[in-house]
């Protein structure tokens, strides 16, 4: 039986990933989907689980090779979600959440128009100004072009289908189980 697929997008330092992880907590017959990048892995990451992680060249081959459902890139790296992978899953039933960027949420919709877009929303952008200058990592220039990048997103979440805004963690949750549940089959 085909399962609806479930594309989840939304700034970085906006608690996307927690919000996403405490949905999967209680909603355990969703899977997240996993993608391929050509970043290195992070301490802890395996492949297969976190990423299939690619190099440059094995990525550009699966371009040439039309593989990918939609693939951006994102910080100096690549990311995409293989098409078998995602139609393999489908066919087996399973509910399916893609935690990708705007611009791959947007080529998933083009080519699939029953997909539902939602997108995870700061409270506002001073406050995620706030968090990124609070973390106290990142310098005038690079906070600079992460709001630029923000701004960029916020504009192409306009054509979401739904948008949450992550004032309240719990709220949040609450809101994304709403919004499936509402538009599951
Ligand atoms: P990170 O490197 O922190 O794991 O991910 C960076 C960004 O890449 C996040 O916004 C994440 O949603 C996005 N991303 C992860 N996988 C994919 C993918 O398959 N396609 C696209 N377009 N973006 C992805």
């Amino acid at each position: 039986m085909n399962k609806k697929l479930y594309v989840i997008s939304g700034s970085s330092g906006v608690g996307k990933g927690t919000v996403i992880k405490g949905f999967l907590n209680r909603n355990p017959e969703f899977i997240l989907s996993v993608s391929c990048t050509t970043r290195l892995p992070r301490e802890g990451e395996v492949d297969g689980k976190n990423y299939f992680f690619l190099s440059k060249e094995e990525f550009q081959n699966c371009i040439d090779e039309n593989k990918f459902l939609e693939w951006a890139e994102f910080a100096g790296n690549r990311y995409g979600t293989k098409k078998k992978y995602i139609e393999q899953c489908l066919e087996e039933g399973k509910n399916l959440i893609l935690e990708i960027d705007t611009q791959g949420a947007l080529q998933v919709k083009e080519q699939m128009k029953e997909a539902v877009l939602i997108f995870i929303a700061p409270p506002s952008l001073s406050t995620l100004e706030n968090r990124l200058r609070g973390r106290h990592t990142e310098d005038e220039a690079t906070i600079q072009k992460r709001l630029d990048e923000v701004k960029e997103e916020l504009k192409r979440a306009e054509n979401f289908d739904y948008k949450i805004i992550n004032d309240d963690l719990e709220r949040a949750i609450c809101e994304l189980e709403k919004i499936i549940g509402d538009t599951k089959c």
